[in-house]
């Protein structure tokens, strides 16, 4: 610890100008003031430890980069120490009739080039002081609590951080504005080069901060297709809990999510898919992440259930919900099972084996509890948390236990199963038969799962495909297995287990094609290099260079020649021609990527390094495919190799 030195300067900047909501508001005051033109962070911590527990404004964090210039309490100088690891520490307790507390600080800010992913920055280009970050005076154990923050933006910059704002005013190249949250916590700011736009939906105000570019061709789309997420989980969920919500562009490539306002990239803003996909996930956040908070202790829930209220709603409504669940499990399924990570122990990431733990295994347990719950009352128990818990973190405990509450059902074994539990289901029919019986027909068989120490409590479709249509048959399997016997009416002909991924569960081999994910999703993929490839032609596509081989031994992801790859396959008696696999007709000269079935091989070959490493680019978002190959016009051509799929037809009993 040192000393700290108590200096005497000047204060900070008096709020005249900014009309105060309400003057008698109770709790933390910040004053923020960033330049962009020097990076200079200047701040001010002020609250009254008459309306505090004073004991509880004796240590704060506080980044060791921010000087402090000043503690007052009552005006009076406070002594204080500072701690290498972060905190700040007042000589004694304020006493709750001293007057005012008061911190002043400083710091100049890295510049956005400069500064570490997901660390604060200052500069010509935007600021943005991160959640969760101490760059305030802040009580970690105290968050949330009410806090009314005073930014004042310099060089012309716009600003939005945590809350409501409830003023603002421009003069010349000043911006001052105040935001208000009543249970603020791991505050954020962001500032930039922005115009700004709004639109109202019922009392909410809807605005956009983009720079004039991006705001012209863009800034109304954004603006209101936000008003109708909130406008529609308003209405699902219960109103969202601040006055304004603010989009606001970001120099970096993020999608983040804020109590009032979301960060978006300035080069994913104009992705046409952005505002019908992300901008709707990051809405729903206002409900599950920064309304009912996050008790991380317990493992992140907000991801899979915004997920699956947003991402894949939006999906289902578009129809294409089967396929959403398909490629989720497609992907578990190309994950080595050293990385299979139950939901509970998602913290967060949002790549590779965590966006499965986190992000498709959550979403999977939603849509499973709908199927057993119904559409109805999983919205009632949506409506309960949100109701219960807003502005309260929330652990899986208070989420399961408002689910559970809105049904008679016991719920509990059901969550702990799929939070608590890495694995997945491997089911099995065996043993069928099809007979006449009476007016209809019946179909007879056993059910079986693999997992033989420790079954599954499992609720299975199963899918009749009858003379007049398909079937659902729901079967509850607590056991290794059991007999089943379904009555219908029409002559069946064919049946499944859950051939439309409603539970999330092992593919099995005849539904499962091998996908180029695999080398993407296997820390120990190792690159076979042939002829003069480089195992760095794969860093664009994995953002890392995996080690060497020269065997077939585990996950290998084979560079080199056309030539040369097809040679290394035939000697292992592996398909050569992905154009044959694919059934893809005539295929153009460049380099291509594909997953060879039933191995662990993934082949990206091409006449030399940049062909390669250009296909390896196209990877980063087409790995779900079991192929992308060069179309004879210039265009990628992906998909999935062919599937025998598990139907099983039916046959009369003898
Ligand atoms: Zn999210």
């Amino acid at each position: 610890m040192r000393l700290g030195v108590l200096l005497c300067s000047a204060v900070l900047w008096v709020a005249g100008g900014v009309a105060l909501a309400s003057e008698t508001f109770e709790g933390i005051t910040l004053e923020v003031e960033l330049d962009p033109g020097t990076s200079r962070l200047e701040g001010r911590f002020e609250v009254d430890p008459g309306q505090l527990d004073p004991a509880s404004l004796r240590r704060f964090r506080l980044d060791p980069g921010i000087a402090v210039d000043a503690v007052t309490l009552g005006g009076q100088a406070v002594e204080f120490y500072r701690s290498g690891d972060g905190w700040l520490e007042l000589a004694r307790d304020p006493a709750a009739d001293a007057g005012p507390l008061a911190i002043r600080y400083g710091a100049r800010l890295p510049l956005p080039a400069e500064a570490r992913p997901g660390s604060g920055y200052l500069g010509p280009d935007g600021g943005y002081l991160p959640p969760g970050a101490d760059w305030y005076p802040r009580r970690p154990d105290a968050e949330p609590h009410a806090v009314r923050i005073e930014l004042k933006s310099l060089g012309g910059h716009l600003g939005v951080t945590s809350g409501s704002r409830v003023a603002e005013e421009r003069r010349g190249d000043e911006y001052q504005a105040t935001f208000e949250h009543p249970a603020g916590r791991a505050l954020a700011v962001a500032t930039g080069p922005w115009e700004s736009a709004e639109q109202r939906v019922g009392e909410v105000e809807v605005r956009t901060l983009f720079p004039a570019g991006l705001e012209q061709r863009f800034g109304e789309t954004y603006r209101e297709q936000a008003a109708k997420y909130l406008q529609r989980f308003n209405d699902e969920i219960g109103p969202y809990p601040l006055a304004t919500f603010t989009i606001a562009a970001s120099p970096q490539p993020v999608g983040l999510a804020f109590s009032g306002f979301t960060l978006l990239g300035e080069r994913v803003i104009p992705l046409p898919f952005i505002p019908y996909t992300s901008l709707g996930h990051e809405v729903l956040h206002a409900w599950w992440g920064t309304g009912v908070y996050v008790d991380y202790s317990g493992g992140n829930w907000s991801e899979g259930l915004t997920t699956y209220m947003a991402d894949y709603q939006f999906k289902r409504e578009r129809g294409e919900g089967r396929e959403e669940r398909g490629q989720w499990l497609r992907d578990y399924a190309a994950l080595p099972a050293g990385e299979d990570r139950a939901h509970g122990s998602f913290r967060g990431g949002n790549s590779g084996a965590a966006r499965i733990a986190g992000y498709h295994r959550g979403a999977m347990l939603w849509r499973m509890l709908e199927d057993r719950i119904g559409r109805e009352v999983f919205l009632t128990g949506a409506r309960a948390l949100y109701d219960e818990w807003r502005f309260v973190e929330a652990d899986w405990d208070a989420v399961i236990g408002a689910f559970d509450d809105v049904t008679d059902e016991d719920l509990r074994p059901f969550f702990a199963q799929w939070v608590e539990r890495a694995g997945a289901p491997e089911l099995e029919l065996t043993e069928l038969h099809r007979g006449a019986r009476g007016d209809g027909w019946r179909v007879q068989g056993r059910l079986q799962q693999r997992d033989e120490q420790a079954p599954w409590e499992l609720y299975v479709p199963l899918e009749l495909e009858t003379e007049n249509g398909r079937e659902t048959h729901w079967v509850e399997l607590n056991e290794v297995e059991k007999g089943i016997s379904l009555e219908t009416s029409s002559r069946p002909l064919a049946i499944a287990i859950d051939p439309d991924w409603r539970m999330f569960r092992h593919l099995a081999a005849d539904e499962s094609p091998a996908i180029l994910r695999q080398g993407a999703l296997d820390p120990e993929a190792r690159v076979v290099a042939l002829d003069d490839a480089e195992a760095s032609e794969v860093a664009p596509w994995l953002g890392r260079v995996p080690g060497s081989a020269d065997d077939a031994e585990g996950t290998r992801i084979v560079l080199g020649s056309h030539s040369s790859v097809a040679v290394w396959l035939e000697r292992r008696d592996l398909p050569n021609d992905p154009a044959v696999l694919a059934n893809a007709g005539e295929m153009g000269p460049g380099a291509r990527a594909w997953a060879v079935p039933d191995t662990r091989l993934i082949v990206v070959s091409g006449a030399d390094a940049d062909a390669r490493r250009e296909a390896a680019a196209a990877l980063r978002h087409r790995s779900h495919y079991s192929y992308l190959l060069p179309g004879a016009k210039g265009a990628w051509q992906t998909g999935l190799w062919a599937q025998p799929g598990i139907w099983q037809e039916l046959a009369d009993d003898e």
